[in-house]
């Protein structure tokens, strides 16, 4: 079956005891058992949940595997695939990464002896230049955050299973509608669902989705074992969020390509990085590993900071905030916000600089979106 029927049915059919169409809400911590050591399908939350069971399902489908596990939030998923590694292993990730990701590299998995190094993901020779002896995982996004930046998943899956270590995308950006890293040879896929699956900027959210048993058994053991579950109603609301997520990418993908556009045109605007840009260094790449651009655009405003700071006061429909893939569109300073747990050194290296402002385009009206952009840059000294 195709996408947007899956999106509705799998894993969701009505509830077996009422018929009831939508997944229920099934608000409980343990469940009854038939006996000792005779446990039903369901036994405690934290290790399985009905509601969460439907989620799992619904988005090992979405992103063809044949597992999928829910977390409290995109980072607790990231962990769970970060304690897949011990002391001593290595990392090899892409350097234009979410900043949480970079923090739990750094900060933590860092101490306990993980060592990662970062390369560009653009560039398949530097990748597998950065691998050592000791790699065991490739940690990629595409497109990237927040550059726009992509990642050639078929070579990049070659290089690594060449050097025997796992490739895990984090997919949020893309979202499954418009790309699937395990048909192009990764092995684990995480998303915050917080963004794009969830859909509506109401719930944090998390996942893993793998093909390979062993992982999965590993994975879930942990889920289990570190507990860093969504409750019931987290889950219900990114299943309901599933069900809309092809319309919804679709309609974010034509108002960004028309505001990506526009501003492309615009004397205020330095540069424009959106993947559905014939103008974007790996346009080709993107048609041939996604099926759409995407909802994000990043720009670099001429003038830096001053210019960034009249611009994002003058919006009046972009709210400024952090998060991205809801309903509603967004406008965020990395520098300062997704990105300040990276020092400034190494952000600018990283092409990071202070002009670059992120749009999570919306779905409001193109017209009224276009037009708030037009009056927020009128307002500058460009
Ligand atoms: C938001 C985000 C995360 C972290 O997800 P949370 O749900 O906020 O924990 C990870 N990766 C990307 C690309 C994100 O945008």
């Amino acid at each position: 079956m195709r996408f947007e029927t899956r999106a509705i049915h799998d894993g969701q059919p009505p509830d077996p005891v009422t018929g009831a169409v939508m997944t229920p809400v099934y608000q409980t911590s343990t469940f009854q058992q038939d006996g000792i050591g005779r446990p039903r399908a369901f036994e405690y939350s934290r290790s399985g949940n009905p509601t969460r069971a439907a989620l799992e399902a619904a988005l090992a489908s979405l992103e063809s595997g044949r597992h999928g596990l829910a977390f409290a939030s995109g980072v607790a998923a990231t962990t769970a695939v970060l304690n897949l590694l011990g002391p001593g292993d290595h990392v090899v990730a892409g350097e234009d990464l979410y900043g949480g990701t970079y923090r739990l590299l750094e900060k933590y998995f860092g101490r306990w002896g993980v060592k990662t190094t970062y390369a560009n993901a653009a560039d398949p020779a530097q990748v597998a230049a950065a691998f050592t002896e000791r790699t065991r995982l490739l940690w990629l996004e595409t497109p990237t955050n927040p550059l726009l930046r992509l990642a050639d998943l078929q070579a990049l899956a070659e290089i690594a299973r060449a050097r025997k270590a796992w490739v895990a995308v984090d997919n949020t950006f893309a979202s499954p509608y418009f790309q699937r890293p395990l048909e192009l040879g990764a092995d684990i896929v995480v998303h915050s669902t917080t963004k794009y699956l969830g859909g509506h900027s109401d719930v944090i959210g998390g996942a893993v989705i793998v093909s390979d048993d062993a992982l999965h058994q590993d994975l879930k053991t942990y889920q289990n074992a570190t507990g860093a579950v969504p409750g019931p109603w987290d889950c219900w609301l990114v299943l309901r969020g599933l069900k809309t997520l092809a319309l919804r990418m679709r309609a974010h993908e034509q108002n960004a390509l028309r505001l990506a556009r526009f501003l492309q045109g615009h004397p205020a605007v330095e540069r424009v990085y959106y993947p559905g840009l014939p103008a974007h260094p790996q346009h080709e790449l993107a048609k041939q590993q996604m099926s759409g651009f995407g909802g994000m655009i990043s720009l670099d405003l001429k003038g830096g900071f001053p210019a960034v700071e009249k611009f994002t006061a003058g919006l009046q429909l972009f709210i400024l905030a952090e998060s991205l893939g809801g309903v509603e569109s967004l406008v965020c300073y990395p520098p300062k916000m997704t990105h300040s747990s990276i020092p400034p050194a190494e952000r600018r290296r990283r092409g990071i600089g202070d002009g670059l402002v992120r749009l999570s385009v919306g779905l409001e009206h193109a017209d009224d979106l276009e037009a708030d952009l037009r009056q927020a840059l009128g307002t500058g000294s460009f």
